[in-house]
């Protein structure tokens, strides 16, 4: 094929494959560029992957805490989706809250609802409310589609591409690859690109009323990224402070997000908050 004709050929499979749709979490239209139901198969694939090639820690009270928890914040993505006419918008999603023996701090959740918390966070998050704070920030990120915003015009492409060659021909071990890329993986599995300053204040204040709603109180996030900033001695963990928005930054607007977030949970019911 020559280049003209290529250039045409991915076009046509852009347009094939990109819907305009609003994301109900942050209300602004995004460029849906393959359906869930297309693309999520192969992010339960790689999540399977990655629970194969690391240590899973099962039948402890922390591996328990981390799925009741999970369970806790899915249930409340729900409750709010339903609530604001958004019934549906979780149908491809196949939750998993998984604990793995990693000394890093960080938490992870992949488009589809899967889930890691690496044992060197649980220092950190200190206690049940700990962890469904940041629990709700990172299923913030991939409810409200950040992923798929995070790529680039060149990888759109090839995530298009892949999209039609997997309908034709199956997937193969580098259309693996690329689908990482589009979560943001990166080369090494398990380790997500950083998320911009915009995503992950949005990630934030999402994050916090999840937790609400889940029966968690908001005002423990603030409390949480005071003990993230004591630990860091100044450098960041991977996912979570990617350099931007800063610690005190980050802390005040929590602070001053907690109230809104218990009005939230107040219509659904939520009044008290452990
Ligand atoms: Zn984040």
């Amino acid at each position: 094929m020559n280049t003209r004709k290529r250039v045409l050929a991915w076009g046509a499979a852009i347009l094939l494959l990109a819907s305009c749709a609003t994301n109900p979490f942050t209300g602004k239209k995004t460029l849906a560029l393959v359906p869930n139901s297309q693309i999520l198969p192969m992010a339960f694939q790689q999540y399977n992957q990655f629970l194969g090639d690391n240590k899973v820690v099962t039948g402890t009270r922390d591996a328990q805490l981390i799925k009741t928890v999970g369970q806790r914040i899915a249930k409340a993505s729900e409750r709010w989706l339903n609530a604001n006419g958004y019934s549906g918008y979780l149908k491809d999603y196949k939750w998993e809250y998984n604990l793995v023996e990693d000394k890093t701090v960080n938490a992870w959740c992949m488009p589809g609802g899967k889930i890691v918390f690496y044992t060197g966070i649980l220092p950190i998050a200190q206690n049940e409310t700990g962890i469904a704070a940041i629990m709700g920030h990172e299923v913030a990120h991939a409810l409200a589609n950040h992923g798929q915003q995070r790529m680039s015009a060149g990888q759109i492409q090839q995530v298009a591409g892949v999209a039609t060659s997997v309908a034709m021909s199956g997937k193969s071990q580098e259309t693996q690859q690329i689908i990482g890329t589009a979560f943001g993986l990166g080369t090494q599995f398990g380790v997500m690109l950083p998320f911009s300053r915009s995503h992950e204040t949005e990630a934030d204040k999402i994050g916090l009323q999840l937790m609400a709603i889940a029966g968690y109180n908001p005002d423990e996030a603030a409390n949480l990224w005071r003990r993230m900033k004591a630990n860091s001695g100044g450098q960041a963990p991977p996912e979570f402070m990617s350099t931007h928005p800063s610690n005190d930054t980050r802390i005040a607007n929590l602070t001053k997000w907690a109230p809104s977030a218990k009005a939230e949970a107040r219509k659904f019911g939520v009044t008290t908050f452990k």
